[in-house]
């Protein structure tokens, strides 16, 4: 290859590739320290695509320890693959890894050997778009294996052949999915070749590394819904987790209609989306699944939950969308009473979206009025109207000092209290209830 024609070359992104001083000083240090270091990775990728990007990684032929004794501040990242994070003056952590070559690999991890040249540096690395070098000196671009190219014709490929480096590392078969749903572009055919080839053995990667795989492509991905479809039309999905391989598309496009939040945090969009992931399942399905894949406790009693509600809720709420009709009060107050207050505002997020998802596959308009409405007046019900046994204006303590037993009696009469106050949420007050009480203790001692 002629080096030197290519090192020249510019390319169309170039403005962007503006690296953060403190960045570029890092860079600099190492080289003045003589030793060859260059941006390589998401940070030049994303430069070219002219998007942002702010972690610049660096790679170099220093050592891990001489990349420790030339900074002050370093963090050992990951000392046995050659990675240092040091810290600029801001306190902000770059990423300085040692070239290295994989002299082993067995599909989930890699022995990585020192002593590299950058080619083989970029050799090892996934996709020829993530394999572009740009020289903090220099400002040129070192591109072996023709990234840009393929970042102009909208490609993801496989750095060498697809087959060979989808068996060394089978995670890269979803970064591949990944990259392609995140930029829109297409996976090069022998690379989608090699990840159907790869499908079946995609359960001897570590759980946690496939659960950040979804996490990142929740959060990073604007339509994770086409990630996802390639998860199933790929067979990840019935290796990774059999019971989504039948996700329909509506479930997958419900994914993509759950944009950034208009308030709430992003983290809540990752939440929603993963809610609406497994929204077709049975809920206990749902659960299993989402432990298989290491989600945390929280985080599947959270799901769990909202997808337990949808099962029972959504039914009788699409009948009266479909319907056109305007429930009343009391069956408003009731959905959300069944779906629990906390829940309310994350359930009324997916089903919305999933609803619009449902009535456009079924070649309808989505009911986006009638659903925004159903959305505030649920929203004020579950803020203003007492929906909980908890919000009754009188508690199990009032019961038995009028007389009601403790045990089973005194939990039927206050769930009647609530379904009465439900109807009427001007019924809560202390004496209408204890009224109310006495006179269903006395109904339910004559039964
Ligand atoms: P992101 O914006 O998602 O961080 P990225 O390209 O920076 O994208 P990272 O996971 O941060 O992705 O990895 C940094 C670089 O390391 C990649 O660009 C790629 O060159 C290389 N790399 C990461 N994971 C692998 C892998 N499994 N196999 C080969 N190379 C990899
Ligand atoms: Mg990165």
């Amino acid at each position: 290859m002629d080096k030197d024609k290519e090192l020249s070359s510019q390319t169309d992104g170039a403005e962007w590739l503006q690296p953060p001083p403190s960045v570029l000083e890092i860079a600099r240090t190492l080289i003045r320290a003589g030793h060859e270091s260059w941006f390589v990775g998401g940070a030049v990728r994303d430069a070219l695509l002219g998007h942002p990007n702010l972690d610049w990684d660096l790679a170099t032929a220093a050592t891990p320890q001489q990349v420790q004794r030339l900074f002050r501040r370093t963090v050992p990242v990951g000392i046995d693959f050659g990675t240092v994070g040091v810290l600029d003056d801001a306190g902000r952590m770059h990423e300085v890894t040692t070239f290295r070559r994989d002299v082993q690999t067995d599909g989930r991890h890699a022995v990585v050997e020192f002593g590299a040249s950058l080619d083989e540096d970029l050799a090892r690395r996934d996709f020829t778009i993530n394999a572009i070098a740009y020289g903090p000196d220099s400002r040129a671009l070192h591109d072996p294996f023709h990234g840009r190219a393929d970042l102009a014709h909208r490609l993801v490929r496989a750095v060498g052949v697809a087959e060979d480096r989808m068996r060394e590392d089978r995670l890269r078969a979803l970064r591949a999915i990944r990259f392609a749903a995140r930029f829109r572009f297409t996976i090069e055919s022998d690379t989608w070749s090699a990840i159907l080839s790869s499908a079946p053995h995609l359960g001897r990667l570590s759980r946690e590394r496939v659960q950040q795989e979804i996490e990142k492509t929740m959060t990073q991905v604007e339509l994770p819904g086409d990630a996802f479809r390639l998860w199933r039309d790929s067979g990840a999905f019935a290796v990774l987790a059999p019971p989504l391989a039948a996700s329909s598309d509506v479930a997958l496009a419900t994914l993509d209609r759950l944009p950034r939040a208009r308030s709430a945090a992003q983290s809540d969009r990752t939440s929603n989306r993963l809610t609406a992931l497994v929204l077709e399942l049975p809920p206990a399905s749902a659960r299993d699944t989402l432990r298989e894949l290491r989600f945390s406790n929280d985080r599947i009693r959270w799901t769990g939950d909202l997808v337990e509600r949808w099962h029972a809720l959504a039914p009788p709420i699409r009948d009266s969308l479909l319907a056109g009709a305007t429930p009343s009060d009391a069956t408003v107050r009731r959905w959300v009473a069944g779906i629990g207050r906390t829940r309310v505002s994350a359930f009324l997020r997916v089903a919305e979206a999933r609803f619009a998802a449902e009535f456009v596959e079924g070649g309808r308009e989505a009911p986006s009025a009638a659903i925004r409405s159903l959305y505030r007046r649920m929203s004020r019900a579950a803020f203003r109207d007492p929906v909980e046994i908890g919000d009754l204006a009188i508690g199990g303590g009032d019961l038995m000092k009028a007389g009601i037993k403790a045990g089973p009696q005194l939990g039927a009469v206050l769930r009647a209290l609530l379904e009465w106050v439900l109807d009427e949420p001007a019924r809560n007050t202390h004496d209408r209830l204890l009224a109310r009480a006495r006179e269903l203790a006395r109904e339910q001692s004559h039964d």
